[in-house]
This record gives structure tokens, C-alpha cells and sequence, in this order.
């Protein structure tokens, strides 16, 4: 892996993903590497590890009939079954 190659160089993956959003000046520091989700990072390995996140995320799909979504954890599918799958329990 090249190291401190990131200098002045600028691959073309921001696109016009940044004209949308407020960036105060522009600075050394400005992100270079924008993943498709919108989360800039300054270095490519940043990036990387970020990536890796969304190829493990996702993985509890919800089974309810007519239902695609898909959600990282469990615990978030299981609350999103309970807020839209199920009547409420709250009353007794
Ligand atoms: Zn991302
Ligand atoms: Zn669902």
C-alpha cells in the first residue's frame, strides 16, 4: 500500500455529491473520499473500513409479508415489528 500519496490527489469519486452540502472553506483537510452513502473520509482506508460496514449491515431482513425491509441488527428489526407489524401493547 502507497503511503502518503493522498497529497494532492483527488479521485473522482465526490462527483457533485458536495455542492449540495455546506463545507466551511476549503481546507487541506477537506474530504477527499465520499462513500455512496454520503459519509466523507479523508484517507482511503477510512473509507475502506467504512465500506466494510455496509457489506455486513442489512443482514436481518424482515419476514413479514409484503415487508422488504432490512435492518443491521436484531434488535432494530425486532423494534421495527413490533412499530409496524403489531398492534400497539401499550394498552391494558
Ligand atoms: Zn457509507
Ligand atoms: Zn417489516
Amino acid at each position: 500500500m502507497p503511503i502518503g500519496t493522498a497529497g494532492g490527489y483527488r479521485p473522482r469519486v465526490g462527483q457533485s455529491l458536495l455542492r449540495d452540502q455546506a463545507i466551511n472553506g476549503r481546507r487541506e483537510t477537506e474530504p477527499k473520499y465520499i462513500c455512496h452513502c454520503g459519509q466523507t473520509f479523508t484517507s482511503a482506508s477510512h473509507l475502506r473500513d467504512h465500506d466494510e460496514r455496509h457489506r455486513n449491515e442489512m443482514q436481518c431482513p424482515c419476514d413479514a409479508s409484503g415487508c422488504s425491509m432490512r435492518f443491521n441488527t436484531k434488535g432494530d428489526l425486532r423494534s421495527h415489528i413490533r412499530n409496524k407489524h403489531q398492534a400497539p401493547l401499550t394498552r391494558r
